[in-house]
């Protein structure tokens, strides 16, 4: 049993890191081929964390020959599965053995609490590896139902090399999310981590060697989206590429996947998911406190965000103030303080972003309830009140489009169907919510809700064993369970005539 941490121990942590800062390929840590750096700020106070490798072109040839020669060589592609899973196992114990480290790291480097980084996001991504190094060994191929004179193998074959981009609001776990099933299906991987994030997966690269992943297996190349990505998107040699992001950017590499070698292409995107919450339901003062945290948690930089809180009229007034009144509990505070609800946003575009939306919601002439400006935690750094906007029209700016940020808009509505008419009425489709006590509507409802995630009577359900991914412009293909093999394998079919 481990003592619990406090700002004092997390802070002496923090002064004792030794931060990787340079590209990761072939096994091993390298400069850019340029010599170039980025700074790396922190968004909690403005100071600087070290210069990070600027990898571009030259780079992303190098870690794409090194992955392609690692894929080739058959150390890890044409290892038995019980040996991946082996090693998948390990680094998912080596991830935990080095827990506080990659929580600290993702902390200061994007400026979410350190708490919810250790408890959230890096045991999110231990369950990840292991529940996929744990799965890689169960898939079965199919025999095809054929007549005496032939037999139909369907077997499953690694696509090859993958190119990842992530992005900056889950660092460690939306890495997760990509590597473990390509490496699980015995793919090689170049991944580019956000610009505004790449600390933990630079560590984290390390450990898998650790762990006894080949070199050249995982590459990690940290730099900007157009010097690093572009290319990586545009490289004739990458298989697959994946990416989480947003819906722009995912637009934007799909069509890199068809200028170059139709590589296998699937985007996860944003969203401005509905919370849709009847006069029927159960317990209001939960499904208040599920709506605050629905926004706020994590700064509201959660592409399932419940931004948009739909709210039977009846109830509207008495249950926006209690959600005001859980919002002003989650005021932010300095990211290391170990009871901190809120951090830091991102950076200093990020935070200005979100504020220029805040702006829009008053002129636009809606009802700013609560926050609605910077919030002075820490001198220099990036942080924004709690944001409750309410009387939102379903036209307003800022309840069509994804502001990723502490920023709620409360619709009201009058009947179910104009709810769901409102709640689809959207280019996203990633999630949504319902809370009811009526289990026909909730059915009713569930079913008719245009999104890849529907959450009844709570929010942000879900583990491992379901499939995790967008409708519409929130994206293609699904992360996590079973079906996310499906993006790091091609499908094969070998005839064999029985008939000599
Ligand atoms: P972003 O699209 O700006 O960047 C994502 C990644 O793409 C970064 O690594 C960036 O460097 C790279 N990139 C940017 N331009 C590129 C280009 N021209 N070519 C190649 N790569 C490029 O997104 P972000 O700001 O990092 O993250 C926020 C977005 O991510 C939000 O829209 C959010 O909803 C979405 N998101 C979606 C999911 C999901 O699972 N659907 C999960 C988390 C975040």
């Amino acid at each position: 049993m481990t003592t619990p941490h406090t700002r004092d121990s997390w802070e002496s942590l923090a002064n004792g890191l030794k931060i990787r800062t340079q590209a990761f390929i072939d096994g091993n840590y390298v400069n850019a081929a340029s010599g170039k750096t980025f700074d790396c700020i922190s968004p909690i106070d403005g100071r600087s964390l070290g210069r990070v490798s600027e990898c571009e072109a030259e780079d992303i040839e190098r870690a794409v020959i090194a992955s392609r020669r690692s894929f080739d060589s058959g150390a890890w592609s044409e290892a038995a599965p019980r040996h991946r899973k082996k090693v998948l196992l390990k680094f998912a114990g080596l991830i935990e053995q080095h827990g506080d480290e990659l929580a600290l790291l993702e902390s200061l480097d994007m400026g979410k609490p350190v708490s919810d980084a250790r408890a959230v996001d890096v045991a999110a991504t231990i369950r990840c590896m292991a529940w996929t190094g744990e799965a890689l060994d169960k898939v079965y191929g199919e025999v095809a139902p054929t007549g005496p004179g032939e037999l139909g193998l369907v077997t499953r074959e690694p696509l090859g090399v993958i190119g990842a981009i992530v992005p900056w609001n889950f660092p460690l776990l939306m890495a997760a999310w990509k590597l473990a099933p390509a490496l699980a299906m015995g793919n090689s991987v170049v991944l580019k981590p956000s610009e505004k994030s790449p600390l933990s997966v630079i560590r984290l690269a390390e450990i898998a060697i650790e762990a006894g992943i080949p070199a050249g297996v995982f590459n990690v190349v940290p730099g900007y989206g157009k010097g690093a990505g572009e290319p990586l998107a545009l490289h004739m040699d990458v298989d697959g590429l994946v990416f989480t992001g947003s819906t722009a950017v995912g637009k934007h590499l799909l069509q890199c996947a068809g200028r170059s070698n139709l590589k296998r292409a699937y985007m996860e995107c944003g969203g401005k998911s509905p919370n849709i919450v009847f006069a029927d339901a159960r317990d209001l003062g939960k499904a208040a406190e599920a709506a605050a945290s629905g926004i706020f948690y994590n700064q509201g930089e959660v592409c399932t965000a419940a931004s948009r809180l739909l709210v039977e009229r009846s109830i509207k007034d008495e249950f926006v103030a209690r959600v005001v009144e859980a919002g002003r509990d989650m005021h932010p505070r300095h990211p290391l303080e170990p009871s901190a609800p809120m951090g830091a946003m991102v950076d200093e575009t990020q935070t200005t972003r979100v504020l220029d939306y805040i702006e829009k919601g008053v002129a636009e002439g809606a009802n700013l309830v609560l926050g609605g400006k910077r919030a002075n935690v820490v001198q220099g750094g990036c942080y924004i009140e709690p944001t409750v906007f309410d009387d939102v029209a379903h036209e307003h700016t800022i309840s069509r489009e994804e502001i990723f940020g502490p920023v709620l808009s409360v619709i009201a509505f009058d009947s179910e169907e104009q709810a769901l008419r409102m709640a689809n009425d959207t280019e996203y489709g990633l999630a949504a919510g319902l809370w009811t006590s009526d289990i026909s509507r909730a059915h009713r409802v569930a079913r008719k809700l245009r999104a890849g995630s529907v959450w009844v009577n709570y929010w942000d359900g879900g583990d491992m064993t379901a499939p995790f991914g967008g409708y519409k412009q929130s994206g293609n293909g699904r992360d996590k369970s079973l079906h996310a093999f499906d993006k790091y394998t091609e499908m094969k079919a070998t005839w064999i005539n029985l008939e000599g």
